[in-house]
């Protein structure tokens, strides 16, 4: 047997708790294990980095996360609500810069209702045909949910943000439920819709017991898609003197995750861009095969809030476009124009 647990976690796909704690307790640099899992992510995939243009098309919401900038009882963020009009005016000019999936994804806005929902994807299925629409609106009932699968919708994004109660409740008001989001994510599957789960890593409390806990939710639920970033402060929750999560760890985690899971889809989020200017890279050459540029409309991207100076790019997508593009090729990889199914 081979002493190394990242060649071992690349021969199995899973190690011990004790292994996984292991990796997951020091955010120390480690080449072999990135590099193992950019040799499985390119067995899969490849060079090829999946765009998604990602619409936030509002921030109002009905909950109130203790993590997040854009929570109920933040008054001091100023809300906005996209039209549909707008909406549909953001996936015209990410088509034309080759986007081929759109994400839409909004706090819980009680104002877009199960038939606003559906008349929007709708529209952008009739509009688009060759794209994909992600949903990535929150808690639902098993019939919106169902609703939003026949109006056309493929995919969805619900982040379980952590898979130990205790740890949930320490994040989460007390109105809202862990078995909630697991039932959610498990409907979501059995309905058809390629599914995305996942965690933020270092918010308040977390140890590297929970994220072996994550790694054992997500061998269970088999999501297509895996989102992480590092948990990054903000100063209107009731969270702002806490530390932002780490770089290092998110890094060493979207390995392990690749190593586990090579067939999925998994992005070098926003957050991992905002924590380091090239983090994005870094996730990339870590396992990462998806990046997810905004395309809402420049004056809204500064509202939508859930952290800190999250990342802003330039504003014009043309360019934004190219510069990224740029950056892929120089870490080694290459933005393909394709809906990126999962394989
Ligand atoms: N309302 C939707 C979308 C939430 S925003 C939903 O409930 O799924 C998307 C993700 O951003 C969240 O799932 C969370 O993991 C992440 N997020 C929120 N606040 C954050 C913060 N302060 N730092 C890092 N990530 C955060």
């Amino acid at each position: 047997m081979n002493a190394d647990p990242a060649a071992r976690l690349a021969a199995q796909r899973t190690l011990s708790d004790g292994e996984f704690v292991g990796l997951l307790s020091t955010d120390r640099y480690d080449a072999d294990l990135f590099a193992a899992a950019d040799r499985t992510r390119r067995s899969v995939y490849g060079t090829d980095v999946y765009i998604r243009g990602l619409i936030e098309f509002t921030n109002y919401c009905k909950n109130n996360c203790l993590y997040c900038g854009i929570r109920r009882d933040n008054r001091n963020a100023s809300r906005y609500r996209l039209s549909g009009e707008e909406i549909l005016a953001c996936c015209e000019a990410g088509w034309e810069l080759g986007y081929r999936t759109f994400v839409l994804q909004g706090g819980e806005d009680p104002y877009f209702t199960d038939e606003r929902i559906c008349s929007l994807v709708s529209s952008i299925k009739e509009r688009f045909p060759d794209c994909a629409v992600t949903l990535s609106i929150g808690e639902k009932s098993r019939a919106s949910y169902q609703a939003y699968f026949d109006a056309g919708a493929d995919r969805y994004l619900l982040r379980h943000e952590t898979a130990d109660p205790g740890l949930y409740g320490r994040l989460h008001p007390a109105e809202m439920h862990l078995d909630n989001r697991i039932r959610c994510l498990y409907d979501l599957k059995e309905i058809g819709f390629a599914v995305g789960a996942g965690m933020m890593v270092g918010p308040p409390g977390q140890t590297a017991a929970h994220l072996v806990e994550d790694l054992r939710f997500l061998e269970e639920l088999q999501p297509q898609m895996i989102g992480i970033g590092p948990y990054l402060t903000h100063r209107d929750t009731p969270f702002a003197r806490e530390q932002n999560g780490s770089l290092s760890l998110t890094l060493r985690l979207l390995a392990v995750l690749r190593l586990m899971f090579p067939r999925a889809l998994i992005p070098a989020t926003t957050a991992l861009g905002t924590i380091h200017p090239e983090g994005r890279e870094l996730g990339l050459k870590a396992g990462a095969n998806v990046i997810m540029p905004n395309l809402s409309p420049a004056d809204v991207r500064k509202k939508y809030e859930l952290y800190e100076n999250k990342l802003r790019v330039g504003g014009d997508n043309a360019a934004d476009r190219s510069e990224l593009e740029r950056r892929v090729e120089a870490a080694g990889y290459r933005v393909v124009v394709d809906r990126g199914d999962p394989k």
